[in-house]
């Protein structure tokens, strides 16, 4: 009796690996290439007055990044979400509330990217329709990565990360961030706050420009060019 337990369960647990395995490929974590190159991305914005506060922070430095943005921000800060894309760093997409996207009925996970897609449109006056995802969290599920697909969307998670939403000295941000870089490398940082519903109610984001700074002298001294997640993947 107890073998054909074990045996089921062994089934589940093979199936339960597959479903996962399967939710994630596609996605993209990080590319694997020669040059010394990163994308820098930002997530959760846009968020005034951090979001402008990095621009500036980005343009002194000549360093183009993407900015995966929430859709409710974009509609409560146009003008903030306008000033990103003028400065000619990449716009993508982060879905509309935030909400884990594995919660959702799949309409609604549709939706989040597709409301989002719109605002950026009517808003932004861009030359392209953002086609990079990803979903709050990094977190997804068979449902997920099926709406990404349908939607001819591609998924981009992270290489490497500064724990910025948790961690609040720059130095550590920037260390936590600089021990493991490789070339291609994704850095996943924050302009916003996803986990904040009211865009008016954001804590501060100083810490994350202040660790950017840190990290791009410190990548660029170990001869590093940035380049935007499409120009990653252009390669
Ligand atoms: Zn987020």
């Amino acid at each position: 009796m107890w073998r054909k337990g074990l045996i089921l369960l062994t089934i589940v647990v093979i199936g339960l690996v597959a479903v996962i395995y399967w939710s994630y490929s596609g996605a993209i974590v990080r590319l694997p290439v020669d040059a010394k190159v990163v994308a820098l991305t930002f997530d959760d914005g846009p968020n005034p007055p951090h979001t402008e506060a990095l621009l500036k922070l980005l343009a002194e430095h000549d360093v183009k990044a993407t900015f995966f943005l929430k859709g409710s921000h974009v509609e409560a800060f146009p003008d903030t979400a306008r000033m990103v894309a003028r400065a000619d760093h990449e716009v993508a997409n982060h879905s509309y509330s935030h909400k884990p996207m594995i919660s959702l009925q799949r309409e609604s996970m549709q939706e989040e990217i597709v409301r989002t897609g719109e605002l950026i449109d009517t808003h932004l006056e861009l030359d392209y329709s953002p086609r990079l995802f990803r979903p709050p969290y990094g977190i997804q599920g068979p449902g997920v990565k099926r709406a990404i697909d349908e939607l001819g969307m591609i998924s981009i998670l992270m290489s490497d990360h500064g724990s910025d939403w948790e961690v609040t000295d720059p130095a550590l941000i920037a260390e936590a961030v600089l021990k493991s870089v490789e070339p291609g490398a994704i850095i996943l940082l924050h302009d916003g706050h996803g986990d904040v519903d009211d865009p008016y109610r954001q804590d501060s984001r100083a810490p994350t420009v202040e660790a950017t700074g840190i990290i791009i002298q410190s990548l660029k001294s170990r001869g590093y060019d940035f380049v935007t997640v499409s120009e990653l993947l252009a390669r």
